[in-house]
């Protein structure tokens, strides 16, 4: 079967060519200039050379020209690669070697590392997103691609070939590229967003970003599929979010948990929020305290807890209102998506708090594999289902509950302890502001609990106020016995937070 993932921006523009598609800063672009934009850019991309299948890497912040990049990309039939614009020279090597990329499009903001790393990796062919600069001599400027003619066609790929090749470190090792294909995006943008009634007169705030699967699946795909439009944000910042949210008469707000928790923080008096029907959190745990809190400072709005990977192109579980929902859980996986528990033996678990195993999944949202690593594919995908790394069960209303990663579960004197089930009481303290619980070495028990936290400004908290805090509300095997204060905890470039870098630190 043919099929190409731009078809979903060619549906929108056909229905309503004038409607808003990006707003970026005071700038209004509609789909038919996108559409424009992006055919221009495969245009430019085939007269470069680059034939369907070829890979071109996109290292460029939340602006249009991420857009107009990716739709030029899927309608000429070539694969786009995400990239990180902090990554490192080195970082760039890696990736780009790794995927086979023909020519990445970066931007004056990354172009130092870039330009070093794609030398490296052998890619000569580089084209730069200028963000309103001047460009360093000899560069070749973004819209230099803009001037060719518009591709008529739209490339029929078949639905299984790789749309997009996403880097994740998934649950082990070198950042891998999952193969996400254009019939798996497409169906999770359809039905995901489907479930909380996303229309063409939706706004959504697009500032998780677009490199990630988050950004990509949920935010641009969804608000593309559905003809609706989103505010561009370069970087989070909850006041910035809060201007757009008011100016853009947002309606729906996707983030990270870290995000929520500064929303919840920021000050919005007076503000007129009022449009925001549907806050969708993903990509880590949410704490029930967060929930209460965004829901008691934003009036009418609902935060809507999903879960999913790279590797599932997004969303695999999602809760789908306020009255179709449990706080603290994922959801139920979406539409056309089975998902079950297994022990440690591969032998399914029924339903039941105690019954903690491994999360599989299997539907039509599971990637293709990765990109030239059969041993990390097989080990990923056996028997059809994904192994997502992540403990979690399933209620007996077939609501899933993630208690926590596989790899950061702490065994303490042999007692399994679930660093998440303490950072939601570390969370319902007044004083705090951020938790995170890691296992740290320990000669006696193999493992000890200790506490990460962020406290509000001018709060006074000592290490002991927060171990008793801990203690009152937790078995005596799981409280911390030891807590280090932070000013704030350190993040990916969605917002999550990084344990591994607590680890080492
Ligand atoms: P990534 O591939 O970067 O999207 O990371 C996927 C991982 O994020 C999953 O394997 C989970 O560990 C975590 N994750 C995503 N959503 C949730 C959620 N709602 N609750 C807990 N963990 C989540």
């Amino acid at each position: 079967m043919s099929f190409n993932l731009a078809i979903m921006l060619q549906e929108s523009v056909t229905a309503a060519p004038s409607a808003p598609m990006l707003y970026m800063g005071d700038a209004t672009i509609t789909y038919r200039e996108v559409d424009d934009r992006s055919r221009r850019v495969a245009t430019a991309l085939r007269d470069r050379g680059l034939q369907p299948g070829d890979k071109v890497a996109v290292q460029v912040p939340n602006v249009p020209e991420f857009v107009y990049a990716y739709f030029g990309i899927l309608r000429a039939g070539l694969t786009m690669v995400p990239l990180n614009p902090l990554f490192t020279a080195r970082e760039m090597a890696y990736h780009l070697d790794d995927s086979d990329t023909r020519l990445l499009i970066t931007s004056v903001f990354s172009l130092a590392g870039a330009v070093e790393g794609a030398a490296e990796a052998g890619v000569s062919d580089v084209v730069v997103v200028p963000l309103g600069t001047e460009l360093p001599d000899g560069s070749v400027a973004f819209d230099s691609l803009l001037d060719a003619p518009p591709f008529d066609d739209l490339h029929p790929t078949s639905a299984d070939d790789t749309a997009v090749l996403l880097y994740t470190s998934g649950t082990t090792g070198r950042p891998k590229g999952a193969e996400l294909t254009h019939y798996q995006l497409y169906m999770n943008c359809t039905v995901a967003p489907e479930l909380f009634g996303m229309s063409a007169s939706d706004v959504s705030i697009g500032v998780l970003p677009l490199f990630h699967v988050f950004g990509l699946s949920s935010v641009l795909n969804a608000t593309t599929r559905w003809g609706a439009s989103v505010a561009l944000l370069p970087r989070f910042d909850a006041t910035a979010v809060i201007d757009e949210i008011e100016r853009r008469r947002a309606t729906v707000f996707a983030g990270v948990p870290t995000m929520y928790v500064a929303l919840a923080e920021a000050d919005a008096t007076g503000r007129d929020l009022s449009t925001l029907r549907a806050a969708v959190s993903g990509g880590a745990s949410i704490p029930g305290e967060v929930i209460k809190a965004v829901e008691a400072k934003f009036t009418g709005l609902v935060v809507l807890e999903g879960y999913g990977l790279s590797e599932t192109a997004s969303t695999t579980t999602f809760n789908v209102s306020a009255t179709e929902r449990k706080v603290l859980s994922i959801g139920k996986p979406v539409w056309g998506v089975e998902m079950k528990v297994i022990d440690d033996e591969g032998n399914a678990l029924s339903a039941g708090t105690d019954n903690v195993g491994q999360l599989l999944v299997r539907g039509h949202n599971i990637m293709k594999g990765y990109y030239k690593r059969p041993d990390a594919t097989a080990d990923a995908l056996r028997n059809g289902w994904l192994h997502t790394g992540d403990l979690g069960y399933r209620d007996d209303e077939g609501y899933y509950f993630v208690v926590d990663r596989l790899k950061d579960m702490i065994v303490r004197g042999g007692y399994n302890v679930y660093p998440r089930e303490i950072e939601e009481v570390l969370y319902s303290h007044p004083d705090v502001v951020e938790a995170a619980v890691i296992g740290t070495p320990d000669d006696r028990l193999g493992e000890e609990v200790v506490a990460y936290v962020a406290v509000r400004d001018g709060a006074d908290l000592s290490e002991a106020d927060v171990i008793t805090f801990a203690k009152e509300q937790l078995a005596a095997y799981k409280y911390p016995r030891s807590v280090v204060f932070v000013a704030e905890l350190p993040k990916g470039a969605t917002g999550k937070i990084l344990k591994r870098e607590l680890r080492t630190s």
